[in-house]
């Protein structure tokens, strides 16, 4: 017998059903070509565009569904749950990729760039890391500097999500003279100076698009700027504390996948003239990864709950995305080892978890960084 399902309102209920349909019908059947590709099927963003299901919580005014957090996270989890790659750049997309948009932008800002993106006829990247530039973002060495009304842009930008497809990507820049500290752009992919860099060959998460890019000489006017000169990084960690918590639900949406696939080798497969399931010690794991599961869950849902209240979700959101994507790792670990040999072999899906999972930990703040967020607010 399932447990019991974790309380949703009626709301959220339906739009988990309709989310979890549209990916049987259009996300599921892209999955393998997607991932042997490495490509993401770029289709998807006006089909979920059209669905409604693109920057959910966005309000109507700019077209938006007015989702609330915990039925973003759900969107996630079932996207998760069934490629965390495309769920990646979905996701990316949704969250980090256009949240300062809406958060820090202006009327003309978020009339001019939101409506499309919500729709899927743009899509947006987010581009922070650099070379040397990953969990100390204050460190960045992008610089943009003004000239004649405009902002012109010099730096490299790595492992950007969405970057080989994006029409805009939202970059972080350090200002000029008189204008220290970090600023963000919404920079249009045809600006000159602005080109893509080779695919990254990844471990997992095939089915994202994830790229570097160049910004040589890259020339912004003044209107994309987004919010104050340089209050970027204040911004920068705004936007990340969001999208913490979505790829936490990503992170429950794979390691729910490989519970399942574990739950029904165990029960399939037979040795010693025995269900494998039969043996206390394969009972015990499943025992523990339900539990942890749920837990995780619990964790995801409250974080996202005290969102939505209009409280302050920093610290909620640092222990959910340390603790379920920690506890995805595990349970796909756990999930390949009760397939034995078979989970070792590309003809299980399980071992695609384990890749997937094993990003969940490091993008967007590592495991060291969040404890790091919540021992700071702790102390
Ligand atoms: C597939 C993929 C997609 C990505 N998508 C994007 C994207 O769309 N946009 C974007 O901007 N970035 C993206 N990233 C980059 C990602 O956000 C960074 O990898 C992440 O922030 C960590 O930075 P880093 O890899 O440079 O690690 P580093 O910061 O170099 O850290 C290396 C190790 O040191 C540890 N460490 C660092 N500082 C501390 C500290 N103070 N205390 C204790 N331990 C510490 C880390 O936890 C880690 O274990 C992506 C990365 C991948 C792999």
């Amino acid at each position: 017998m399932p447990a019991p399902e974790i309380e949703l309102t009626e709301e959220q209920r339906l739009f988990r059903t309709a989310i979890a349909k549209l990916v049987a019908r259009e996300v599921t059947p892209r999955v393998a070509a997607a991932e042997a590709a490495e490509t993401f099927p770029v289709e998807l963003f006006p089909i979920f565009g059209d669905a409604g299901f693109l920057c959910p919580t966005f309000p109507e005014t700019y077209g938006g569904a007015g989702a609330d957090t915990l039925s973003f996270c759900l969107l996630a989890e079932e996207l998760g749950r069934a490629a965390s790659g495309i769920a990646g750049s979905i996701v990316a997309h949704c969250s980090i990729g256009t949240s300062a948009v809406l958060a820090y932008g202006n009327e003309e800002q978020r009339r001019r760039f939101l409506p499309d993106a919500i729709r899927g006829r743009s899509i947006f990247c987010f581009a922070a890391t650099e070379p040397n530039v990953g969990s100390d973002l204050a460190a960045m060495q992008t610089r943009a500097v003004r000239e004649a009304g405009d902002y012109v842009l010099e730096g490299e930008k790595s492992f950007i999500t969405n970057g080989g497809i994006c029409t805009h990507a939202l970059v972080a820049a350090r200002g000029g003279e008189g204008e220290e500290g970090l600023s963000l752009f919404v920079v249009p992919r045809e600006a000159s100076g602005f080109s893509v860099g080779p695919k990254v060959p990844k471990l997992g998460n095939r089915s994202s698009d994830c790229v570097s890019l160049r910004l040589s000489g890259c020339r912004v006017p003044e209107e994309n700027r987004i919010g104050p000169a340089g209050d970027g990084l204040k911004m920068l960690v705004n936007s990340l504390n969001g999208g913490r918590m979505v790829v936490a639900a990503r992170a429950l949406g794979v390691a729910g996948a490989a519970f399942d696939a574990a739950v029904a080798y165990a029960r399939e497969r037979r040795q010693f003239g025995q269900r494998i399931g039969d043996f206390e010690a394969i009972q015990m794991k499943l025992a523990q990864m339900a539990t942890r599961l749920r837990a995780a869950k619990l964790l995801v849902y409250d974080a996202a709950r005290v969102k939505d209240r209009g409280e302050n979700a920093a610290l909620p959101a640092a222990m959910a995305k340390l603790f379920a994507t920690e506890t995805a790792k595990w349970v796909c670990d756990e999930a390949l080892q009760i397939h034995g040999a078979y989970g070792y072999t590309r003809e299980f899906p399980v071992e695609r978890y384990w890749r997937d999972a094993r990003l969940t930990t490091i993008i967007e703040g590592t495991s060291e960084i969040q404890q790091l967020v919540i021992a700071r607010r702790l102390l």
